[in-house]
């Protein structure tokens, strides 16, 4: 979380940074360096119990020159709006590297979803939708699940939205339930897409992915469905983690027999799973382990310069937004340590939601077949595109990223003007 509370400044860090390597002009690019509309939301719910209180939500625009603001809303006790500001702007690169046509936004509510239950989630979901009704639609910002959020926050965010303009408006979100407008392989994407680039990163560097080992910070959507497809690309996943706890074990995880554990315990969590040869690891260890591939998949700020000086992977492929932060990442690159940066690496949720986006605004439905063909197509030609940039500047693949994002941000704001 926002740990260091300058989350925003260590990204226009970075985003100078890619300017220098790239020689674009502070000028250039100053749009960027603040987000365009900033919505702080404070609202009454009444409780279960009958009684009232209030929530802060929030709902950052970072940019939107190649096209509507994008991003989830998630739910997490700790955000805040420098936070946000850092996951809008995120989002603004991310759509540029995946080269779709939307700009970044973030949004949230501080709350601990497992405080509350269904009935009163669904109510503080409403509450908030109705707050930020004039600020999101499908040719303005389109909201989508992050952290703590999923296909029936979304529903509820559709149901609020859609009542306020007196009919269904299935382009809103994305990454809804299937019956609502939902895309197939949305659930999947971002995970897929995480394994799509670990494949391409472990063969540009003589990597085989048969048998590579891989340490996963996170079980929720990403890390699970990353594990997953790691496992049926033949590499072994000997450490995962997530909220109850962390494990290890040095023939590999038998992730099918994980997975159905997490889907029947009644938190989701890995807690209490056993198989031979399983050790309880902490989140350190699981961080500094000596593998082939560490990605982490959770929160910000888990990689600083004291983990990322003690770090053992040969590559970091980052499926959670932030994960390292601006220090840990200037050590990763001394040590020489490959960093697929989150902007490439998680980008398949954002390049899926793009096409349920498409199939709402064209009522139609893809099959799941053409979906999964676009994706890699989509995340092939991302990773190609940073990874050559980045051997060309001779700098990291994450300042490459940022060159490529920011020369197509530069490029659509010079044609569209400054008045
Ligand atoms: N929350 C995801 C992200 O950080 C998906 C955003 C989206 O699909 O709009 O990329």
């Amino acid at each position: 979380m926002s740990v260091n509370g300058n989350q925003f400044k260590n990204m226009l860090e970075q985003l100078d940074k890619a300017a220098k390597v790239a020689q674009i002009p502070k000028e250039d690019y100053i749009t960027l360096r603040s987000p365009e509309r900033e919505f702080t939301i404070n609202f009454p719910i009444k409780m279960d119990d009958g009684k009232i209180e209030m929530f802060t939500g929030y709902r950052i625009q970072h940019n939107s020159i190649r096209g509507p603001y994008k991003g989830g809303i998630r739910f997490h006790p700790d955000i805040d709006i420098d936070e946000m500001r850092a996951l809008a702007g995120w989002m603004t690169f991310k759509c540029a590297v995946a080269d779709i046509p939307f700009g970044g936004a973030k949004g949230g509510i501080a709350i601990d979803p497992s405080d509350f239950s269904k009935n009163e989630l669904e109510r503080i979901t409403k509450g908030y939708t109705t707050g930020i009704i004039p600020l999101i639609g499908p040719e303005l910002d389109i909201p989508a699940p992050d952290v703590n959020t999923n296909h029936q926050t979304m529903a509820w965010i559709l149901d609020a939205y859609s009542k306020a303009q007196g009919y269904g408006v299935a382009g809103v979100v994305t990454g809804k339930p299937i019956s609502v407008g939902g895309s197939l392989g949305r659930r999947e994407a971002t995970g897929k897409g995480v394994s799509f680039v670990t494949r391409e990163i472990a063969y540009q560097k003589g990597i085989n992915l048969e048998g590579a080992t891989v340490a996963i910070q996170g079980f929720g959507n990403v890390g699970s469905i990353t594990a997953k497809s790691l496992y049926e690309m033949g590499s072994k996943i000997v450490a995962v983690s997530d909220i109850s706890g962390a494990i290890y074990c040095s023939n590999g995880i038998d992730i099918p027999r994980l997975l159905k554990h997490v889907y029947n315990h009644p938190r989701r969590l890995i807690e209490g799973y056993s198989q031979g040869g399983l050790e309880n690891i902490d989140n350190y260890t699981l961080l500094t382990l000596e593998v082939d591939f560490l990605i982490p998949a959770a929160m910000e700020n888990q990689i600083d310069e004291k983990v990322a000086k003690a770090l053992e992977a040969k590559i970091v492929v980052e499926a959670a937004n932030g994960p390292t932060t601006f220090k840990g990442d200037r050590v990763l690159e001394d040590r020489g340590i490959v960093v697929v940066p989150d902007i490439l690496a998680n980008s398949g949720g954002v390049t899926a939601s793009y096409f349920e986006w498409v199939q709402n605004m064209q009522h139609i439905a893809w099959e799941e077949s053409t979906i999964n063909l676009n994706l890699e197509r989509k995340m092939m030609a991302a990773f190609e595109t940073v990874y050559k940039k980045s051997v060309e500047e001779e700098t990291s693949m994450r300042t490459a990223a940022y060159i490529v994002a920011l020369s197509k941000l530069v490029e659509a704001q010079k044609l569209r003007g400054i008045f």
